[in-house]
């Protein structure tokens, strides 16, 4: 799966090919195989906000979890059966994603930041047998638990309480050793609830060829990452596939160390003393999180950066940021795109030569991405149309969970419909247009959210901004602005107008917000995206 370094990133496409062992397991490529050769390599480094940060080799990792694996079976747990894992970025966290894998059972990982409701629902759709939390999911969870009959075995890594087992009491005075159960590249191995953005969250069922699917992006994203001293670090949460998949499992995979730090609210102080202290090299840090660390001031005279890559994704990147992060950080961010059904399929990779503000990437070598229609056929470069992906592909998803119904419709022909719009230029390059139901109708126009915000951001005055369209008599709909300003900066009618003119000397001028309104924060979903869904309910209620 590594890639074979080439000159030109054409070569690289031409010349990849797919090779999946049939036995592929992730437990073993991300713990085992390293432990089997060099035990005493780190895999791990928590960052402690005290500074007493600790470490763990791929040795613990792979003993560790064999225990606990060993541990699980002795409790009735078996292949296919569906854990839970409601847990922060920690070294159990870890010991449990390799443990489930190695058993051949599907890890469910769930924030710590959903409220009862949204944990309920994903308990009871996946039918969890095992949950693994700490003592703040164990508050979470007593509401809920009486209601999930299902769920039997309550692990929690500290605090305890009536029928909850310790987790490193499982674990303790075990031989370490566990034969890794036959798994192939189809296997489940993982289900991971889509963001939620724009409907209810659906399971995302993924076979452990996931993993392997993910490296050529992840390589590319990272200019050729791995080199000596890599380490990464990503302050999204490992319950997404953002979190998981960008950045933790293909990196232990490649025997990258991986630094996970203490939940939070995203701080950007924060953010670059983790980078600093723990000599970070490689991020993954979402836009909306990019945009935040503007707040830092001259970041590379305030802070010890050893930062050579920073991939970004979950939304759009947009040009405005693009620029900011080169000029602020030294580095050229490599924007990626994928959703949890289908990860990672889009990619620029500077160091080959392939980035450009505002458009995404290239399709990275080994998956198939076009613009398709509505029949799906493939559209030629510079028509608008679905981002799609072709099957197979090994970080396609298996299928939704309990839902062939959802399954089906995702597709069309061979192609996996996104949901989201884009076009293709000249050379390959995709520009993301905006969600299918982000899209505004304005006089007869199509106009895509993306565009707006990144030019909103650009003006001095604006921190963050969403874009909608809002109910109109006239027009359908009108371009509404939601504009979280910078500190210094006063809401008032001068400036939303002067907001105005900005965008429309610089786009064209059916795009300009009419509206502008000024919010101190935007609704976000847990893994800290926009949710324009909520905005768009709050206009058509206000309005009726
Ligand atoms: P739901 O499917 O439940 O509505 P969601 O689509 O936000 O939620 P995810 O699978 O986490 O859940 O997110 C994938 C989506 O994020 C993509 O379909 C796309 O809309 C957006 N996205 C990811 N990367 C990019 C990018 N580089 N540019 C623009 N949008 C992106
Ligand atoms: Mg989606």
């Amino acid at each position: 799966m590594l890639l074979e370094p080439r000159e030109t990133f054409e070569a690289l496409r031409r010349d990849f090919r797919w090779k999946i062992p049939n036995d592929f397991n992730i437990g073993r490529v991300v713990a085992d195989d390293w432990a089997a050769r060099h035990p005493e390599r780190v895999c791990l480094q928590h960052f402690s906000p005290d500074g007493r940060h600790l470490s763990m080799t791929y040795g613990e990792l792979s003993s560790q979890s064999s225990a606990l694996a060993e541990a699980l079976t002795e409790l009735g747990v078996i292949r296919g059966d569906r854990v839970a894992l409601l847990m922060p970025q920690c070294f159990e966290t870890v010991i449990a994603h390799v443990a489930i894998y190695k058993m051949g059972a599907i890890t469910l990982p769930l924030a710590l930041l959903f409220g009862e409701e949204a944990l309920e629902y994903r308990l009871r759709d996946a039918g969890a047998r095992v949950i693994v939390t700490n003592s703040f999911g164990l508050q979470r969870l007593k509401a809920i638990k009486a209601r999930l009959p299902a769920l039997q075995t309550v692990i929690s890594v500290d605090g305890s309480g009536p029928n909850v087992i310790g987790f490193r009491s499982m674990i303790e005075g075990r031989s370490g050793l566990f034969d890794i159960v036959d798994t192939g590249p189809d296997t489940p191995a993982l289900m991971i609830y889509t963001s939620g953005t724009t409907g209810p969250p659906k399971g995302a069922l993924h076979g452990h060829r996931v993993l392997a699917g993910h490296i050529p992006g992840f390589q590319l994203a990272h200019d050729y990452l791995p080199q000596p001293d890599d380490k990464i670090w990503t302050p999204s949460d490992w319950a997404w596939a953002g979190g998981l998949l960008n950045a933790l499992l293909p990196a232990l995979m490649l025997g990258v160390p991986v630094v996970s730090s203490p939940a939070q609210k995203f701080d950007p102080h924060m953010a670059f003393r983790i980078m600093a202290e723990m000599k970070v090299r490689n991020a993954f840090i979402p836009p909306t999180a990019l945009r935040l660390l503007k707040a830092v001031d001259k970041p590379r005279e305030a802070y010890d950066l050893v930062l050579r890559s920073i991939g970004s994704a979950g939304e759009s990147l947009g040009r405005e940021t693009y620029e900011w992060v080169k000029a602020a950080l030294g580095i050229v961010p490599n924007e990626f795109y994928g959703q949890t059904e289908c990860n990672f399929v889009l990619s620029s990779a500077a160091h080959l030569g392939v980035s450009k503000g505002g458009f995404i990437g290239k399709a990275v070598p080994g998956h198939e991405v076009a613009i398709i229609d509505a029949e799906g056929r493939e559209l030629p470069a510079g028509q608008t149309g679905q981002v799609a992906i072709k099957r197979p592909d090994p970080v396609m998803f298996l299928g939704y969970w309990n839902n062939p119904k959802a399954t089906e419709d995702k597709f069309i022909g061979d192609w996996m419909k996104t949901g989201d719009l884009g076009r293709q230029d000249e050379e390959g390059y995709v520009q993301f247009f905006g969600r299918d139901d982000d899209v505004i109708t304005s006089s007869g126009y199509r106009i895509g959210p993306a565009e707006i915000e990144d030019c909103l951001i650009g003006h001095p005055a604006v921190r963050l901004a969403a874009v909608i369209g809002k109910p109109d008599a006239l027009r359908t709909e009108i371009v509404k602005a939601f504009v979280v300003l910078q500190d210094g900066y006063t809401a008032q009618a001068v400036l939303s107008a002067e907001i105005r003119d900005w965008v429309k000397n610089r786009l064209s001028m059916h795009e300009y917000p009419r509206e502008v309104e000024f919010v101190t924060e935007l609704p976000l979903t847990t893994s800290g995206k926009v949710i324009r869904r909520l905005l768009r309910d709050q206009e058509i209620a206000k309005a009726s």
